[in-house]
């Protein structure tokens, strides 16, 4: 079948939305762990300046010495940018504020969207090493998120449920159409996350209904609620599930990688 997606070996996922402080990088890293403490081989990769996964995932800026920038724009093997993390089965390719610059470097580059498709083949290839790849993405559409969105088999979208949520989402989904016209015409949605959410908050219920109503399906039956561990974890530089494994956000993220995986065994039948 034609139409069937990428079921063996490496899944790659880039969390994107154009919009800041929305979730994306929260849900890199705990997605990210959740999938890892099931046994799943993990690579985060780093694609925002600002460098928050990293440093969340307890990477320090001296440790920094090669990163998504020189794999884009240098000719630096996979392996030489992958660090590992203190949360088993997990480990990332970092970031630094270097990476603000590959937009303008790469522009007279013709194959300028695909690098980091290219640099992740080798990844692709080894169905042993990695289960899942996943992309935070910076909060823009520019040439990284187009990078992401060429090498990834699908799109996870972080919606914040606040007031406006959907707006901006039409531009995401228009990218994604011109990715899919021009370099990956198999990219898929992976699902939309509603993050930040709370249950005694009228306003959370209506942005629920209204993602639900407008999105179907693709919008996941999980919610992250809004929970101060998830936005602590980061000052202690690891993943809500080893700050503190019973805290609400962590039970959630858990979730959040058990309906992904029941997806992709659905997908695979
Ligand atoms: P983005 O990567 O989209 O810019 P972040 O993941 O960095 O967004 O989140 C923005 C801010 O909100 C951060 O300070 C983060 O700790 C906090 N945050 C994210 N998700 C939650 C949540 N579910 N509950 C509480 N705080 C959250
Ligand atoms: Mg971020």
């Amino acid at each position: 079948m034609s139409d069937r997606p990428h079921s063996h070996g490496v899944q790659i996922i880039a969390v994107a939305n154009q919009k800041g402080g929305v979730g994306k990088t929260t849900t890199s890293i705990n997605l990210a762990a959740a999938l890892a403490e099931i046994g799943k081989r993990v690579l985060v990769v780093d694609l925002d300046p600002q460098g928050n996964a990293s440093t969340g995932l307890g990477i320090e800026v001296a440790d920094r010495k090669l990163t998504a920038y020189e794999l884009l724009v240098g000719d630096i093997a996979l392996k030489d940018v992958i660090l590992k993390t203190d949360v088993q089965n997990l480990s990332i390719i970092p970031a630094t504020v270097d990476l603000s610059s590959a937009d303008i470097e790469l522009i007279s580059n013709k194959n300028r969207s695909s690098l980091l498709k290219r640099a992740l083949r080798q990844a692709a290839m080894d169905d042993f090493e990695w289960d899942y790849i996943l992309i935070d993405c910076p909060p823009s559409l520019s040439l990284l998120t187009v990078n992401a969105m060429v090498a990834a088999h699908s799109v996870l979208v972080p919606l914040q449920s606040e007031f406006f949520a959907l707006e901006g989402l039409s531009q995401l989904m228009l990218t994604m159409r011109e990715v899919r016209q021009t370099a990956n015409a198999e990219l898929r949605i992976e699902g939309i996350v509603l993050t930040m959410y709370d249950r005694r908050n009228n306003l959370s219920h209506q942005v629920e209904q209204d993602a639900r109503e407008n999105l179907g399906e693709l919008v996941f039956r999980t919610l992250i609620p809004r929970n101060v561990r998830l936005s602590e974890a980061p000052s202690f530089a690891m993943p809500v599930l080893s700050y503190d494994g019973a805290s609400q956000g962590a039970r959630a993220y858990r979730e959040l990688a058990q309906e992904i995986l029941s997806n992709h065994k659905q997908m695979a039948a």
